[in-house]
């Protein structure tokens, strides 16, 4: 762990209060980190990975200033978007972050901004047709397997180009950037070469005119710093700022 974070025990849990202050020493990691890249300050935006976390501890880090959250489970993300609007939590945005099966899709929808998880045409599809029913326009990323490992979901990055031209035709969806999960190794240069591959996929995105793919959410508590080098825009982070997981 880095910078401003080290003075947080990791391993230990934190209570709401302290929840507020490791989110603030998060974003102070994420301005270092941006600085030593050369990147301009702000480039990079915070996701509270909120997996398993209560409503009030996920709401302690939107009063200290958070202003997006990361759903895997459509459940979560259901219960807890209505739990926080109960307790009258400051505005913010959800986007979902795990594999969504297409059952689910509807659900997500109506409580997500974006899906950055998009892996198949046919998810796409199904999509773009509630998005329509809707009469809304939905901003996806598509998930990128940039490491390769059997385990993780996304679209092989040599098959990448052609799902996006195919999904370039649903008229209610906009691909707004890139989600991936760095390689699982003690590697650095492995870790960085995962970004590094999706990072040039963007760039091949807007070279083939998809301007409006401009994000990159790479990088969680472990290989933030590595994320934000390699030109990550949004780091999906829960265990520096909430503790390990319940
Ligand atoms: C849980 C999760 C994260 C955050 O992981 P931490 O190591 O706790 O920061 C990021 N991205 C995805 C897709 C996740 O499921």
């Amino acid at each position: 762990m880095v910078l401003m974070l080290e003075l947080f025990d990791m391993a230990a849990v934190p209570d709401l209060a302290e929840i507020g202050e490791r989110y603030q020493a998060l974003c102070e990691t994420v301005r270092a980190c941006e600085a030593s890249a050369g990147r301009e300050s702000g480039s990079v935006r915070v996701e509270l990975a909120a997996k398993y976390q209560s409503p009030e501890r996920v709401l302690a880090a939107l009063q200290a200033g958070a202003e997006l959250i990361g759903h895997n489970l459509i459940q979560q993300l259901v219960a807890g978007e209505e739990a926080l609007s109960e307790l009258d939590a400051p505005a913010h945005r959800t986007h979902v972050i795990g594999h969504l099966q297409k059952n689910k899709a509807g659900k997500a929808l109506a409580y997500a901004d974006c899906i950055e998880t998009v892996d198949s045409l046919e998810l796409a599809q199904r999509l773009n047709r509630l998005a329509g029913e809707r009469g809304k326009y939905l901003d996806i990323f598509l998930q990128v397997n940039s490491s390769g490992a059997p385990s993780q979901f996304g679209i092989a990055p040599e098959q990448a180009l052609d799902l996006v031209g195919q999904i370039a035709d649903l008229k209610h969806l906009r691909i707004a950037g890139l989600m991936t999960i760095g390689a699982h190794s003690d590697d650095t240069t492995e870790i960085a070469r995962s970004f590094e591959l999706t990072r040039n996929l963007r760039e091949d995105l807007q070279d083939g005119g998809i301007a409006s793919a401009t994000e990159l959410s790479m990088g969680m508590t472990g290989d933030m710093e590595i994320a934000i080098a390699e030109g990550s825009t949004i780091i999906r982070v829960g265990t520096a700022v909430f503790g390990p997981r319940p």
